[in-house]
């Protein structure tokens, strides 16, 4: 009986890990989804500004143009002023009115230039950006459908595993179950372990001779005096689970 225990025992951490290789099959695709779709999010919320600060400048630029032809305009009524001009004086502050509005049609242009460099430039990123977009939804498209092969290629291996665990939980005594889960628990997932060359193979602590004799007697169930885990003696090599992939 105790002897199908141990058996049972190393069933249910094989079936386990199964399950566990599974699921973190299963983990990372979602993760690597997850990121991806973050990743466009990110990009998509970029180029959603870059669009609104290209309007914005664009605003900003149509003003500019506006301003450049009223000054123009009034530069030219200054400008025809000056035949009519009577003194000396006249002519002078008609001349400084002149170049102040040369001036100003200056820097008016010299603004517009500025704003047609930074609307030239922000459309230039929005179309880095789009092109950005457009290859992440590529991205997120097949990190999807990777996700969807995923979850359709281990349902089925996870149920399989999970009745077989179901059908050997139920054949162990209560005790050893719990037991059992109270360590995998505690252990990261690794409740029984070989004990090989009188050492356990999880910890690597030595197993004193007598607890390893009755370990390899498979006596009754033995726990690890250093980690606690369970000790069963070395298995034949398994051929291997199939249906889990790595
Ligand atoms: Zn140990």
């Amino acid at each position: 009986m105790e002897v199908d225990v141990l058996s049972l025992l190393a069933k249910l951490q094989s079936v386990a890990d199964d399950i566990d290789r599974l699921d973190a099959r299963r983990k990372a695709a979602t993760e690597e989804r997850d990121r991806v779709e973050a990743s466009l999010q990110g990009a998509q919320d970029s180029l959603t500004q870059c669009r609104e600060r290209l309007h914005n400048l664009d605003i900003e630029r149509r003003k500019r143009e506006l301003g450049l032809k009223a000054e123009r305009e009034r530069s030219s009524r200054v400008k025809s002023r000056l035949g009519e001009v009577k003194t000396s004086r006249e002519y002078q502050a008609v001349l400084a009115e002149i170049s102040a509005a040369k001036q100003a049609v200056t820097e008016l242009e010299e603004a517009l230039s500025r704003d047609m460099e930074a609307v030239e430039a922000s459309g230039a990123e929005i179309r880095e950006l789009e092109a950005q977009v457009e290859g992440m939804q590529t991205d997120l498209d097949r990190a999807g459908k990777t996700l969807d092969d995923v979850l359709k290629d281990t349902e089925q291996a996870i149920l399989d595993r999970r009745s077989e665990e179901t059908e050997v939980l139920r054949s162990l005594p209560l005790e050893v179950v719990d037991r059992y889960r109270l360590i995998r628990m505690r252990r990261g997932g690794l409740a029984v372990v070989e004990a090989r060359n009188e050492a356990c193979t999880a910890c690597f602590m030595r197993i004193p001779p007598q607890t390893y004799i009755e370990v390899m007697r498979r006596s009754r169930v033995i726990q690890c005096p250093n980690c606690h885990r369970i000790l069963i003696p070395p298995q034949p090599v398994a051929e291997g689970p199939t249906g889990v992939g790595e």
